[in-house]
């Protein structure tokens, strides 16, 4: 059996870690001479506002910058680096900023590569298979050669997000949204599984010099591995990267789902390891927050002692914005408790939960629930959040309406930053130059 070549590195200098994980696995044997190549990040959100936790969320310049030299040794000159983070899609400055602070336009300089914001680039329909279409980026389609670095990261709903998940980048907003469906024949996992096929041949480097146990944002627990992962194809490597994150690919439903689409085992018996052992790298990182044990409250919240309130597991129908709103309430919360209970209410959110029949007060977090549940019966109080994503003002009015006064750090993003900074600050191994390229 033809085995597929998956090389572990620990990172210990610059260059030197990511030439050896290339090489290793023989990773850019198949690059053609002249080709044009996409890199893709992980740049998950930005903003302007303040300094964030970057650690295990954003792949780190300092990967990014040794591929770029190693891509320039094999005499490749066309280089594009392209990401469409999470954010309004017409807003060109965070984006510019992202690329400027994490020193791409030192690289863009140095080395004549292009960097591109995708929302500010063309997309056009495809059909991903059996009539569902997503709108991908064009340049991906214009490249030759995608060099694809994700960070080793768990997902709260793709249970890790790697290189298959980080292709989900290069869609467009109603895309992404679409890809949270609740068609019981394309679910998310089902969606990110056909997102392999919208892309040239490529080699994937998985970003472990950090972790982020709970991903994909800031809000998870952010370790430093100094870990690479790198092979020429994308599955093995992902479904080693799963291994290490402490899951096996078998339950990871997107991994399932494109190893039955190419043909492929799921237990890594079609995988070859070079370099590190995997059982001495493996970490586990769990994938969710943990909730309580009836599963309707964080255990963050349970444990600082919330009474009052219930807040369902989320599923895989909430998408991307308002599962960041969704975070940022919750921080909210967390800091909004006095100690006194906030009687009996209820918040669903996505497009499938339900109002438990009796509670007092349901409040309808997003569009998406409160259209499907405006003419519900079981609703006594309905206290919609419309708005897709919402704004914090109606959130803020909802709890109110609620009785809930929630803190003003739900509209204070330095000090909802400062509060997740403030996890890291006195430890060195959370170093920010990882992030910066020097002139
Ligand atoms: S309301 Fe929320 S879950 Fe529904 S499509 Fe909009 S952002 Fe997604």
């Amino acid at each position: 059996m033809k085995k597929n070549l998956v090389s572990i590195v620990r990172y210990e200098k610059p260059l030197e870690s990511v030439r050896k994980a290339v090489d290793l696995c023989n990773g850019l044997s198949h690059l053609p001479s002249k080709a044009r190549v996409f890199i893709k990040p992980n740049i998950v959100w930005w903003t302007t506002e303040a300094v964030f936790p970057k650690w295990g969320v954003i792949t780190t310049s300092r990967v990014m910058e040794d591929m770029v030299v190693i891509l320039k040794e094999h005499g490749i000159d066309d280089i594009v680096i392209g990401e469409g983070m999470v954010i309004e899609p017409k807003d060109k400055d965070t984006p510019a900023h992202a690329f400027e602070s994490l020193g791409y336009n030192v690289l863009k300089k140095r080395y004549g590569i292009k960097c591109y914001n995708i929302h500010e680039r063309p997309f056009k329909k495809v059909d991903i298979g059996s009539g569902y279409e997503l709108k991908f980026n064009t340049d991906i389609y214009e490249s030759d050669f995608l060099v694809n670095i994700p960070v080793l990261k768990t997902h709260a709903q793709a249970v890790v997000s790697l290189g298959i998940k980080n292709i989900k980048g290069l869609i467009d907003i109603e895309s992404r949204k679409k890809c949270h469906s609740t068609d019981p024949k394309m679910n998310l996992h089902q969606y990110i599984s056909k997102f392999l096929k919208q892309v040239p041949p490529s080699f994937t480097i998985i970003d472990g010099l950090f972790t982020n146990e709970f991903g994909p944002s800031f809000n998870g627990n952010l370790r430093r591995s100094n870990i690479l992962i790198a092979s020429d194809d994308v599955l093995s490597a992902d479904m080693v990267g799963a291994r290490i994150l402490g899951h096996e690919p078998s339950q990871v439903p997107h991994l399932v789902h494109v190893a039955q689409d190419y043909n492929r085992a799921i237990d890594l018996s079609d995988v070859e390891i070079a370099g590190e052992e995997i059982q001495n790298v493996i970490n586990f990182h769990g994938f969710a927050h943990p909730y309580d044990k009836d599963k309707k409250m964080f255990k963050a919240l349970s444990d600082r002692g919330v009474e009052g309130l219930t807040l369902t597991d989320v599923d895989l129908s909430l998408c991307t914005y308002c599962a960041g709103l969704y975070s940022r309430l919750i921080v909210s919360l967390f800091v909004s408790w006095q100690g006194k209970s906030w009687g009996d209410v209820e918040l669903i959110t996505g497009k499938v939960q339900q109002p438990a029949p009796g509670k007092k007060k349901t409040i309808l977090f997003g569009k998406c629930i409160y259209e499907a549940h405006k003419n519900n019966p079981d609703i006594q109080e309905m206290i919609p959040v419309k708005g897709c994503p919402a704004s914090l003002e109606s959130i803020r009015n909802a709890f109110t309406q609620a009785g809930i006064e929630l803190s003003p750090i739900l509209e204070n993003l330095p000090a909802m930053l400062g509060f997740f900074m403030s996890r890291y600050r006195d430890k060195p191994e959370f170093n920010d130059s990882f992030y910066t390229i020097q002139e």
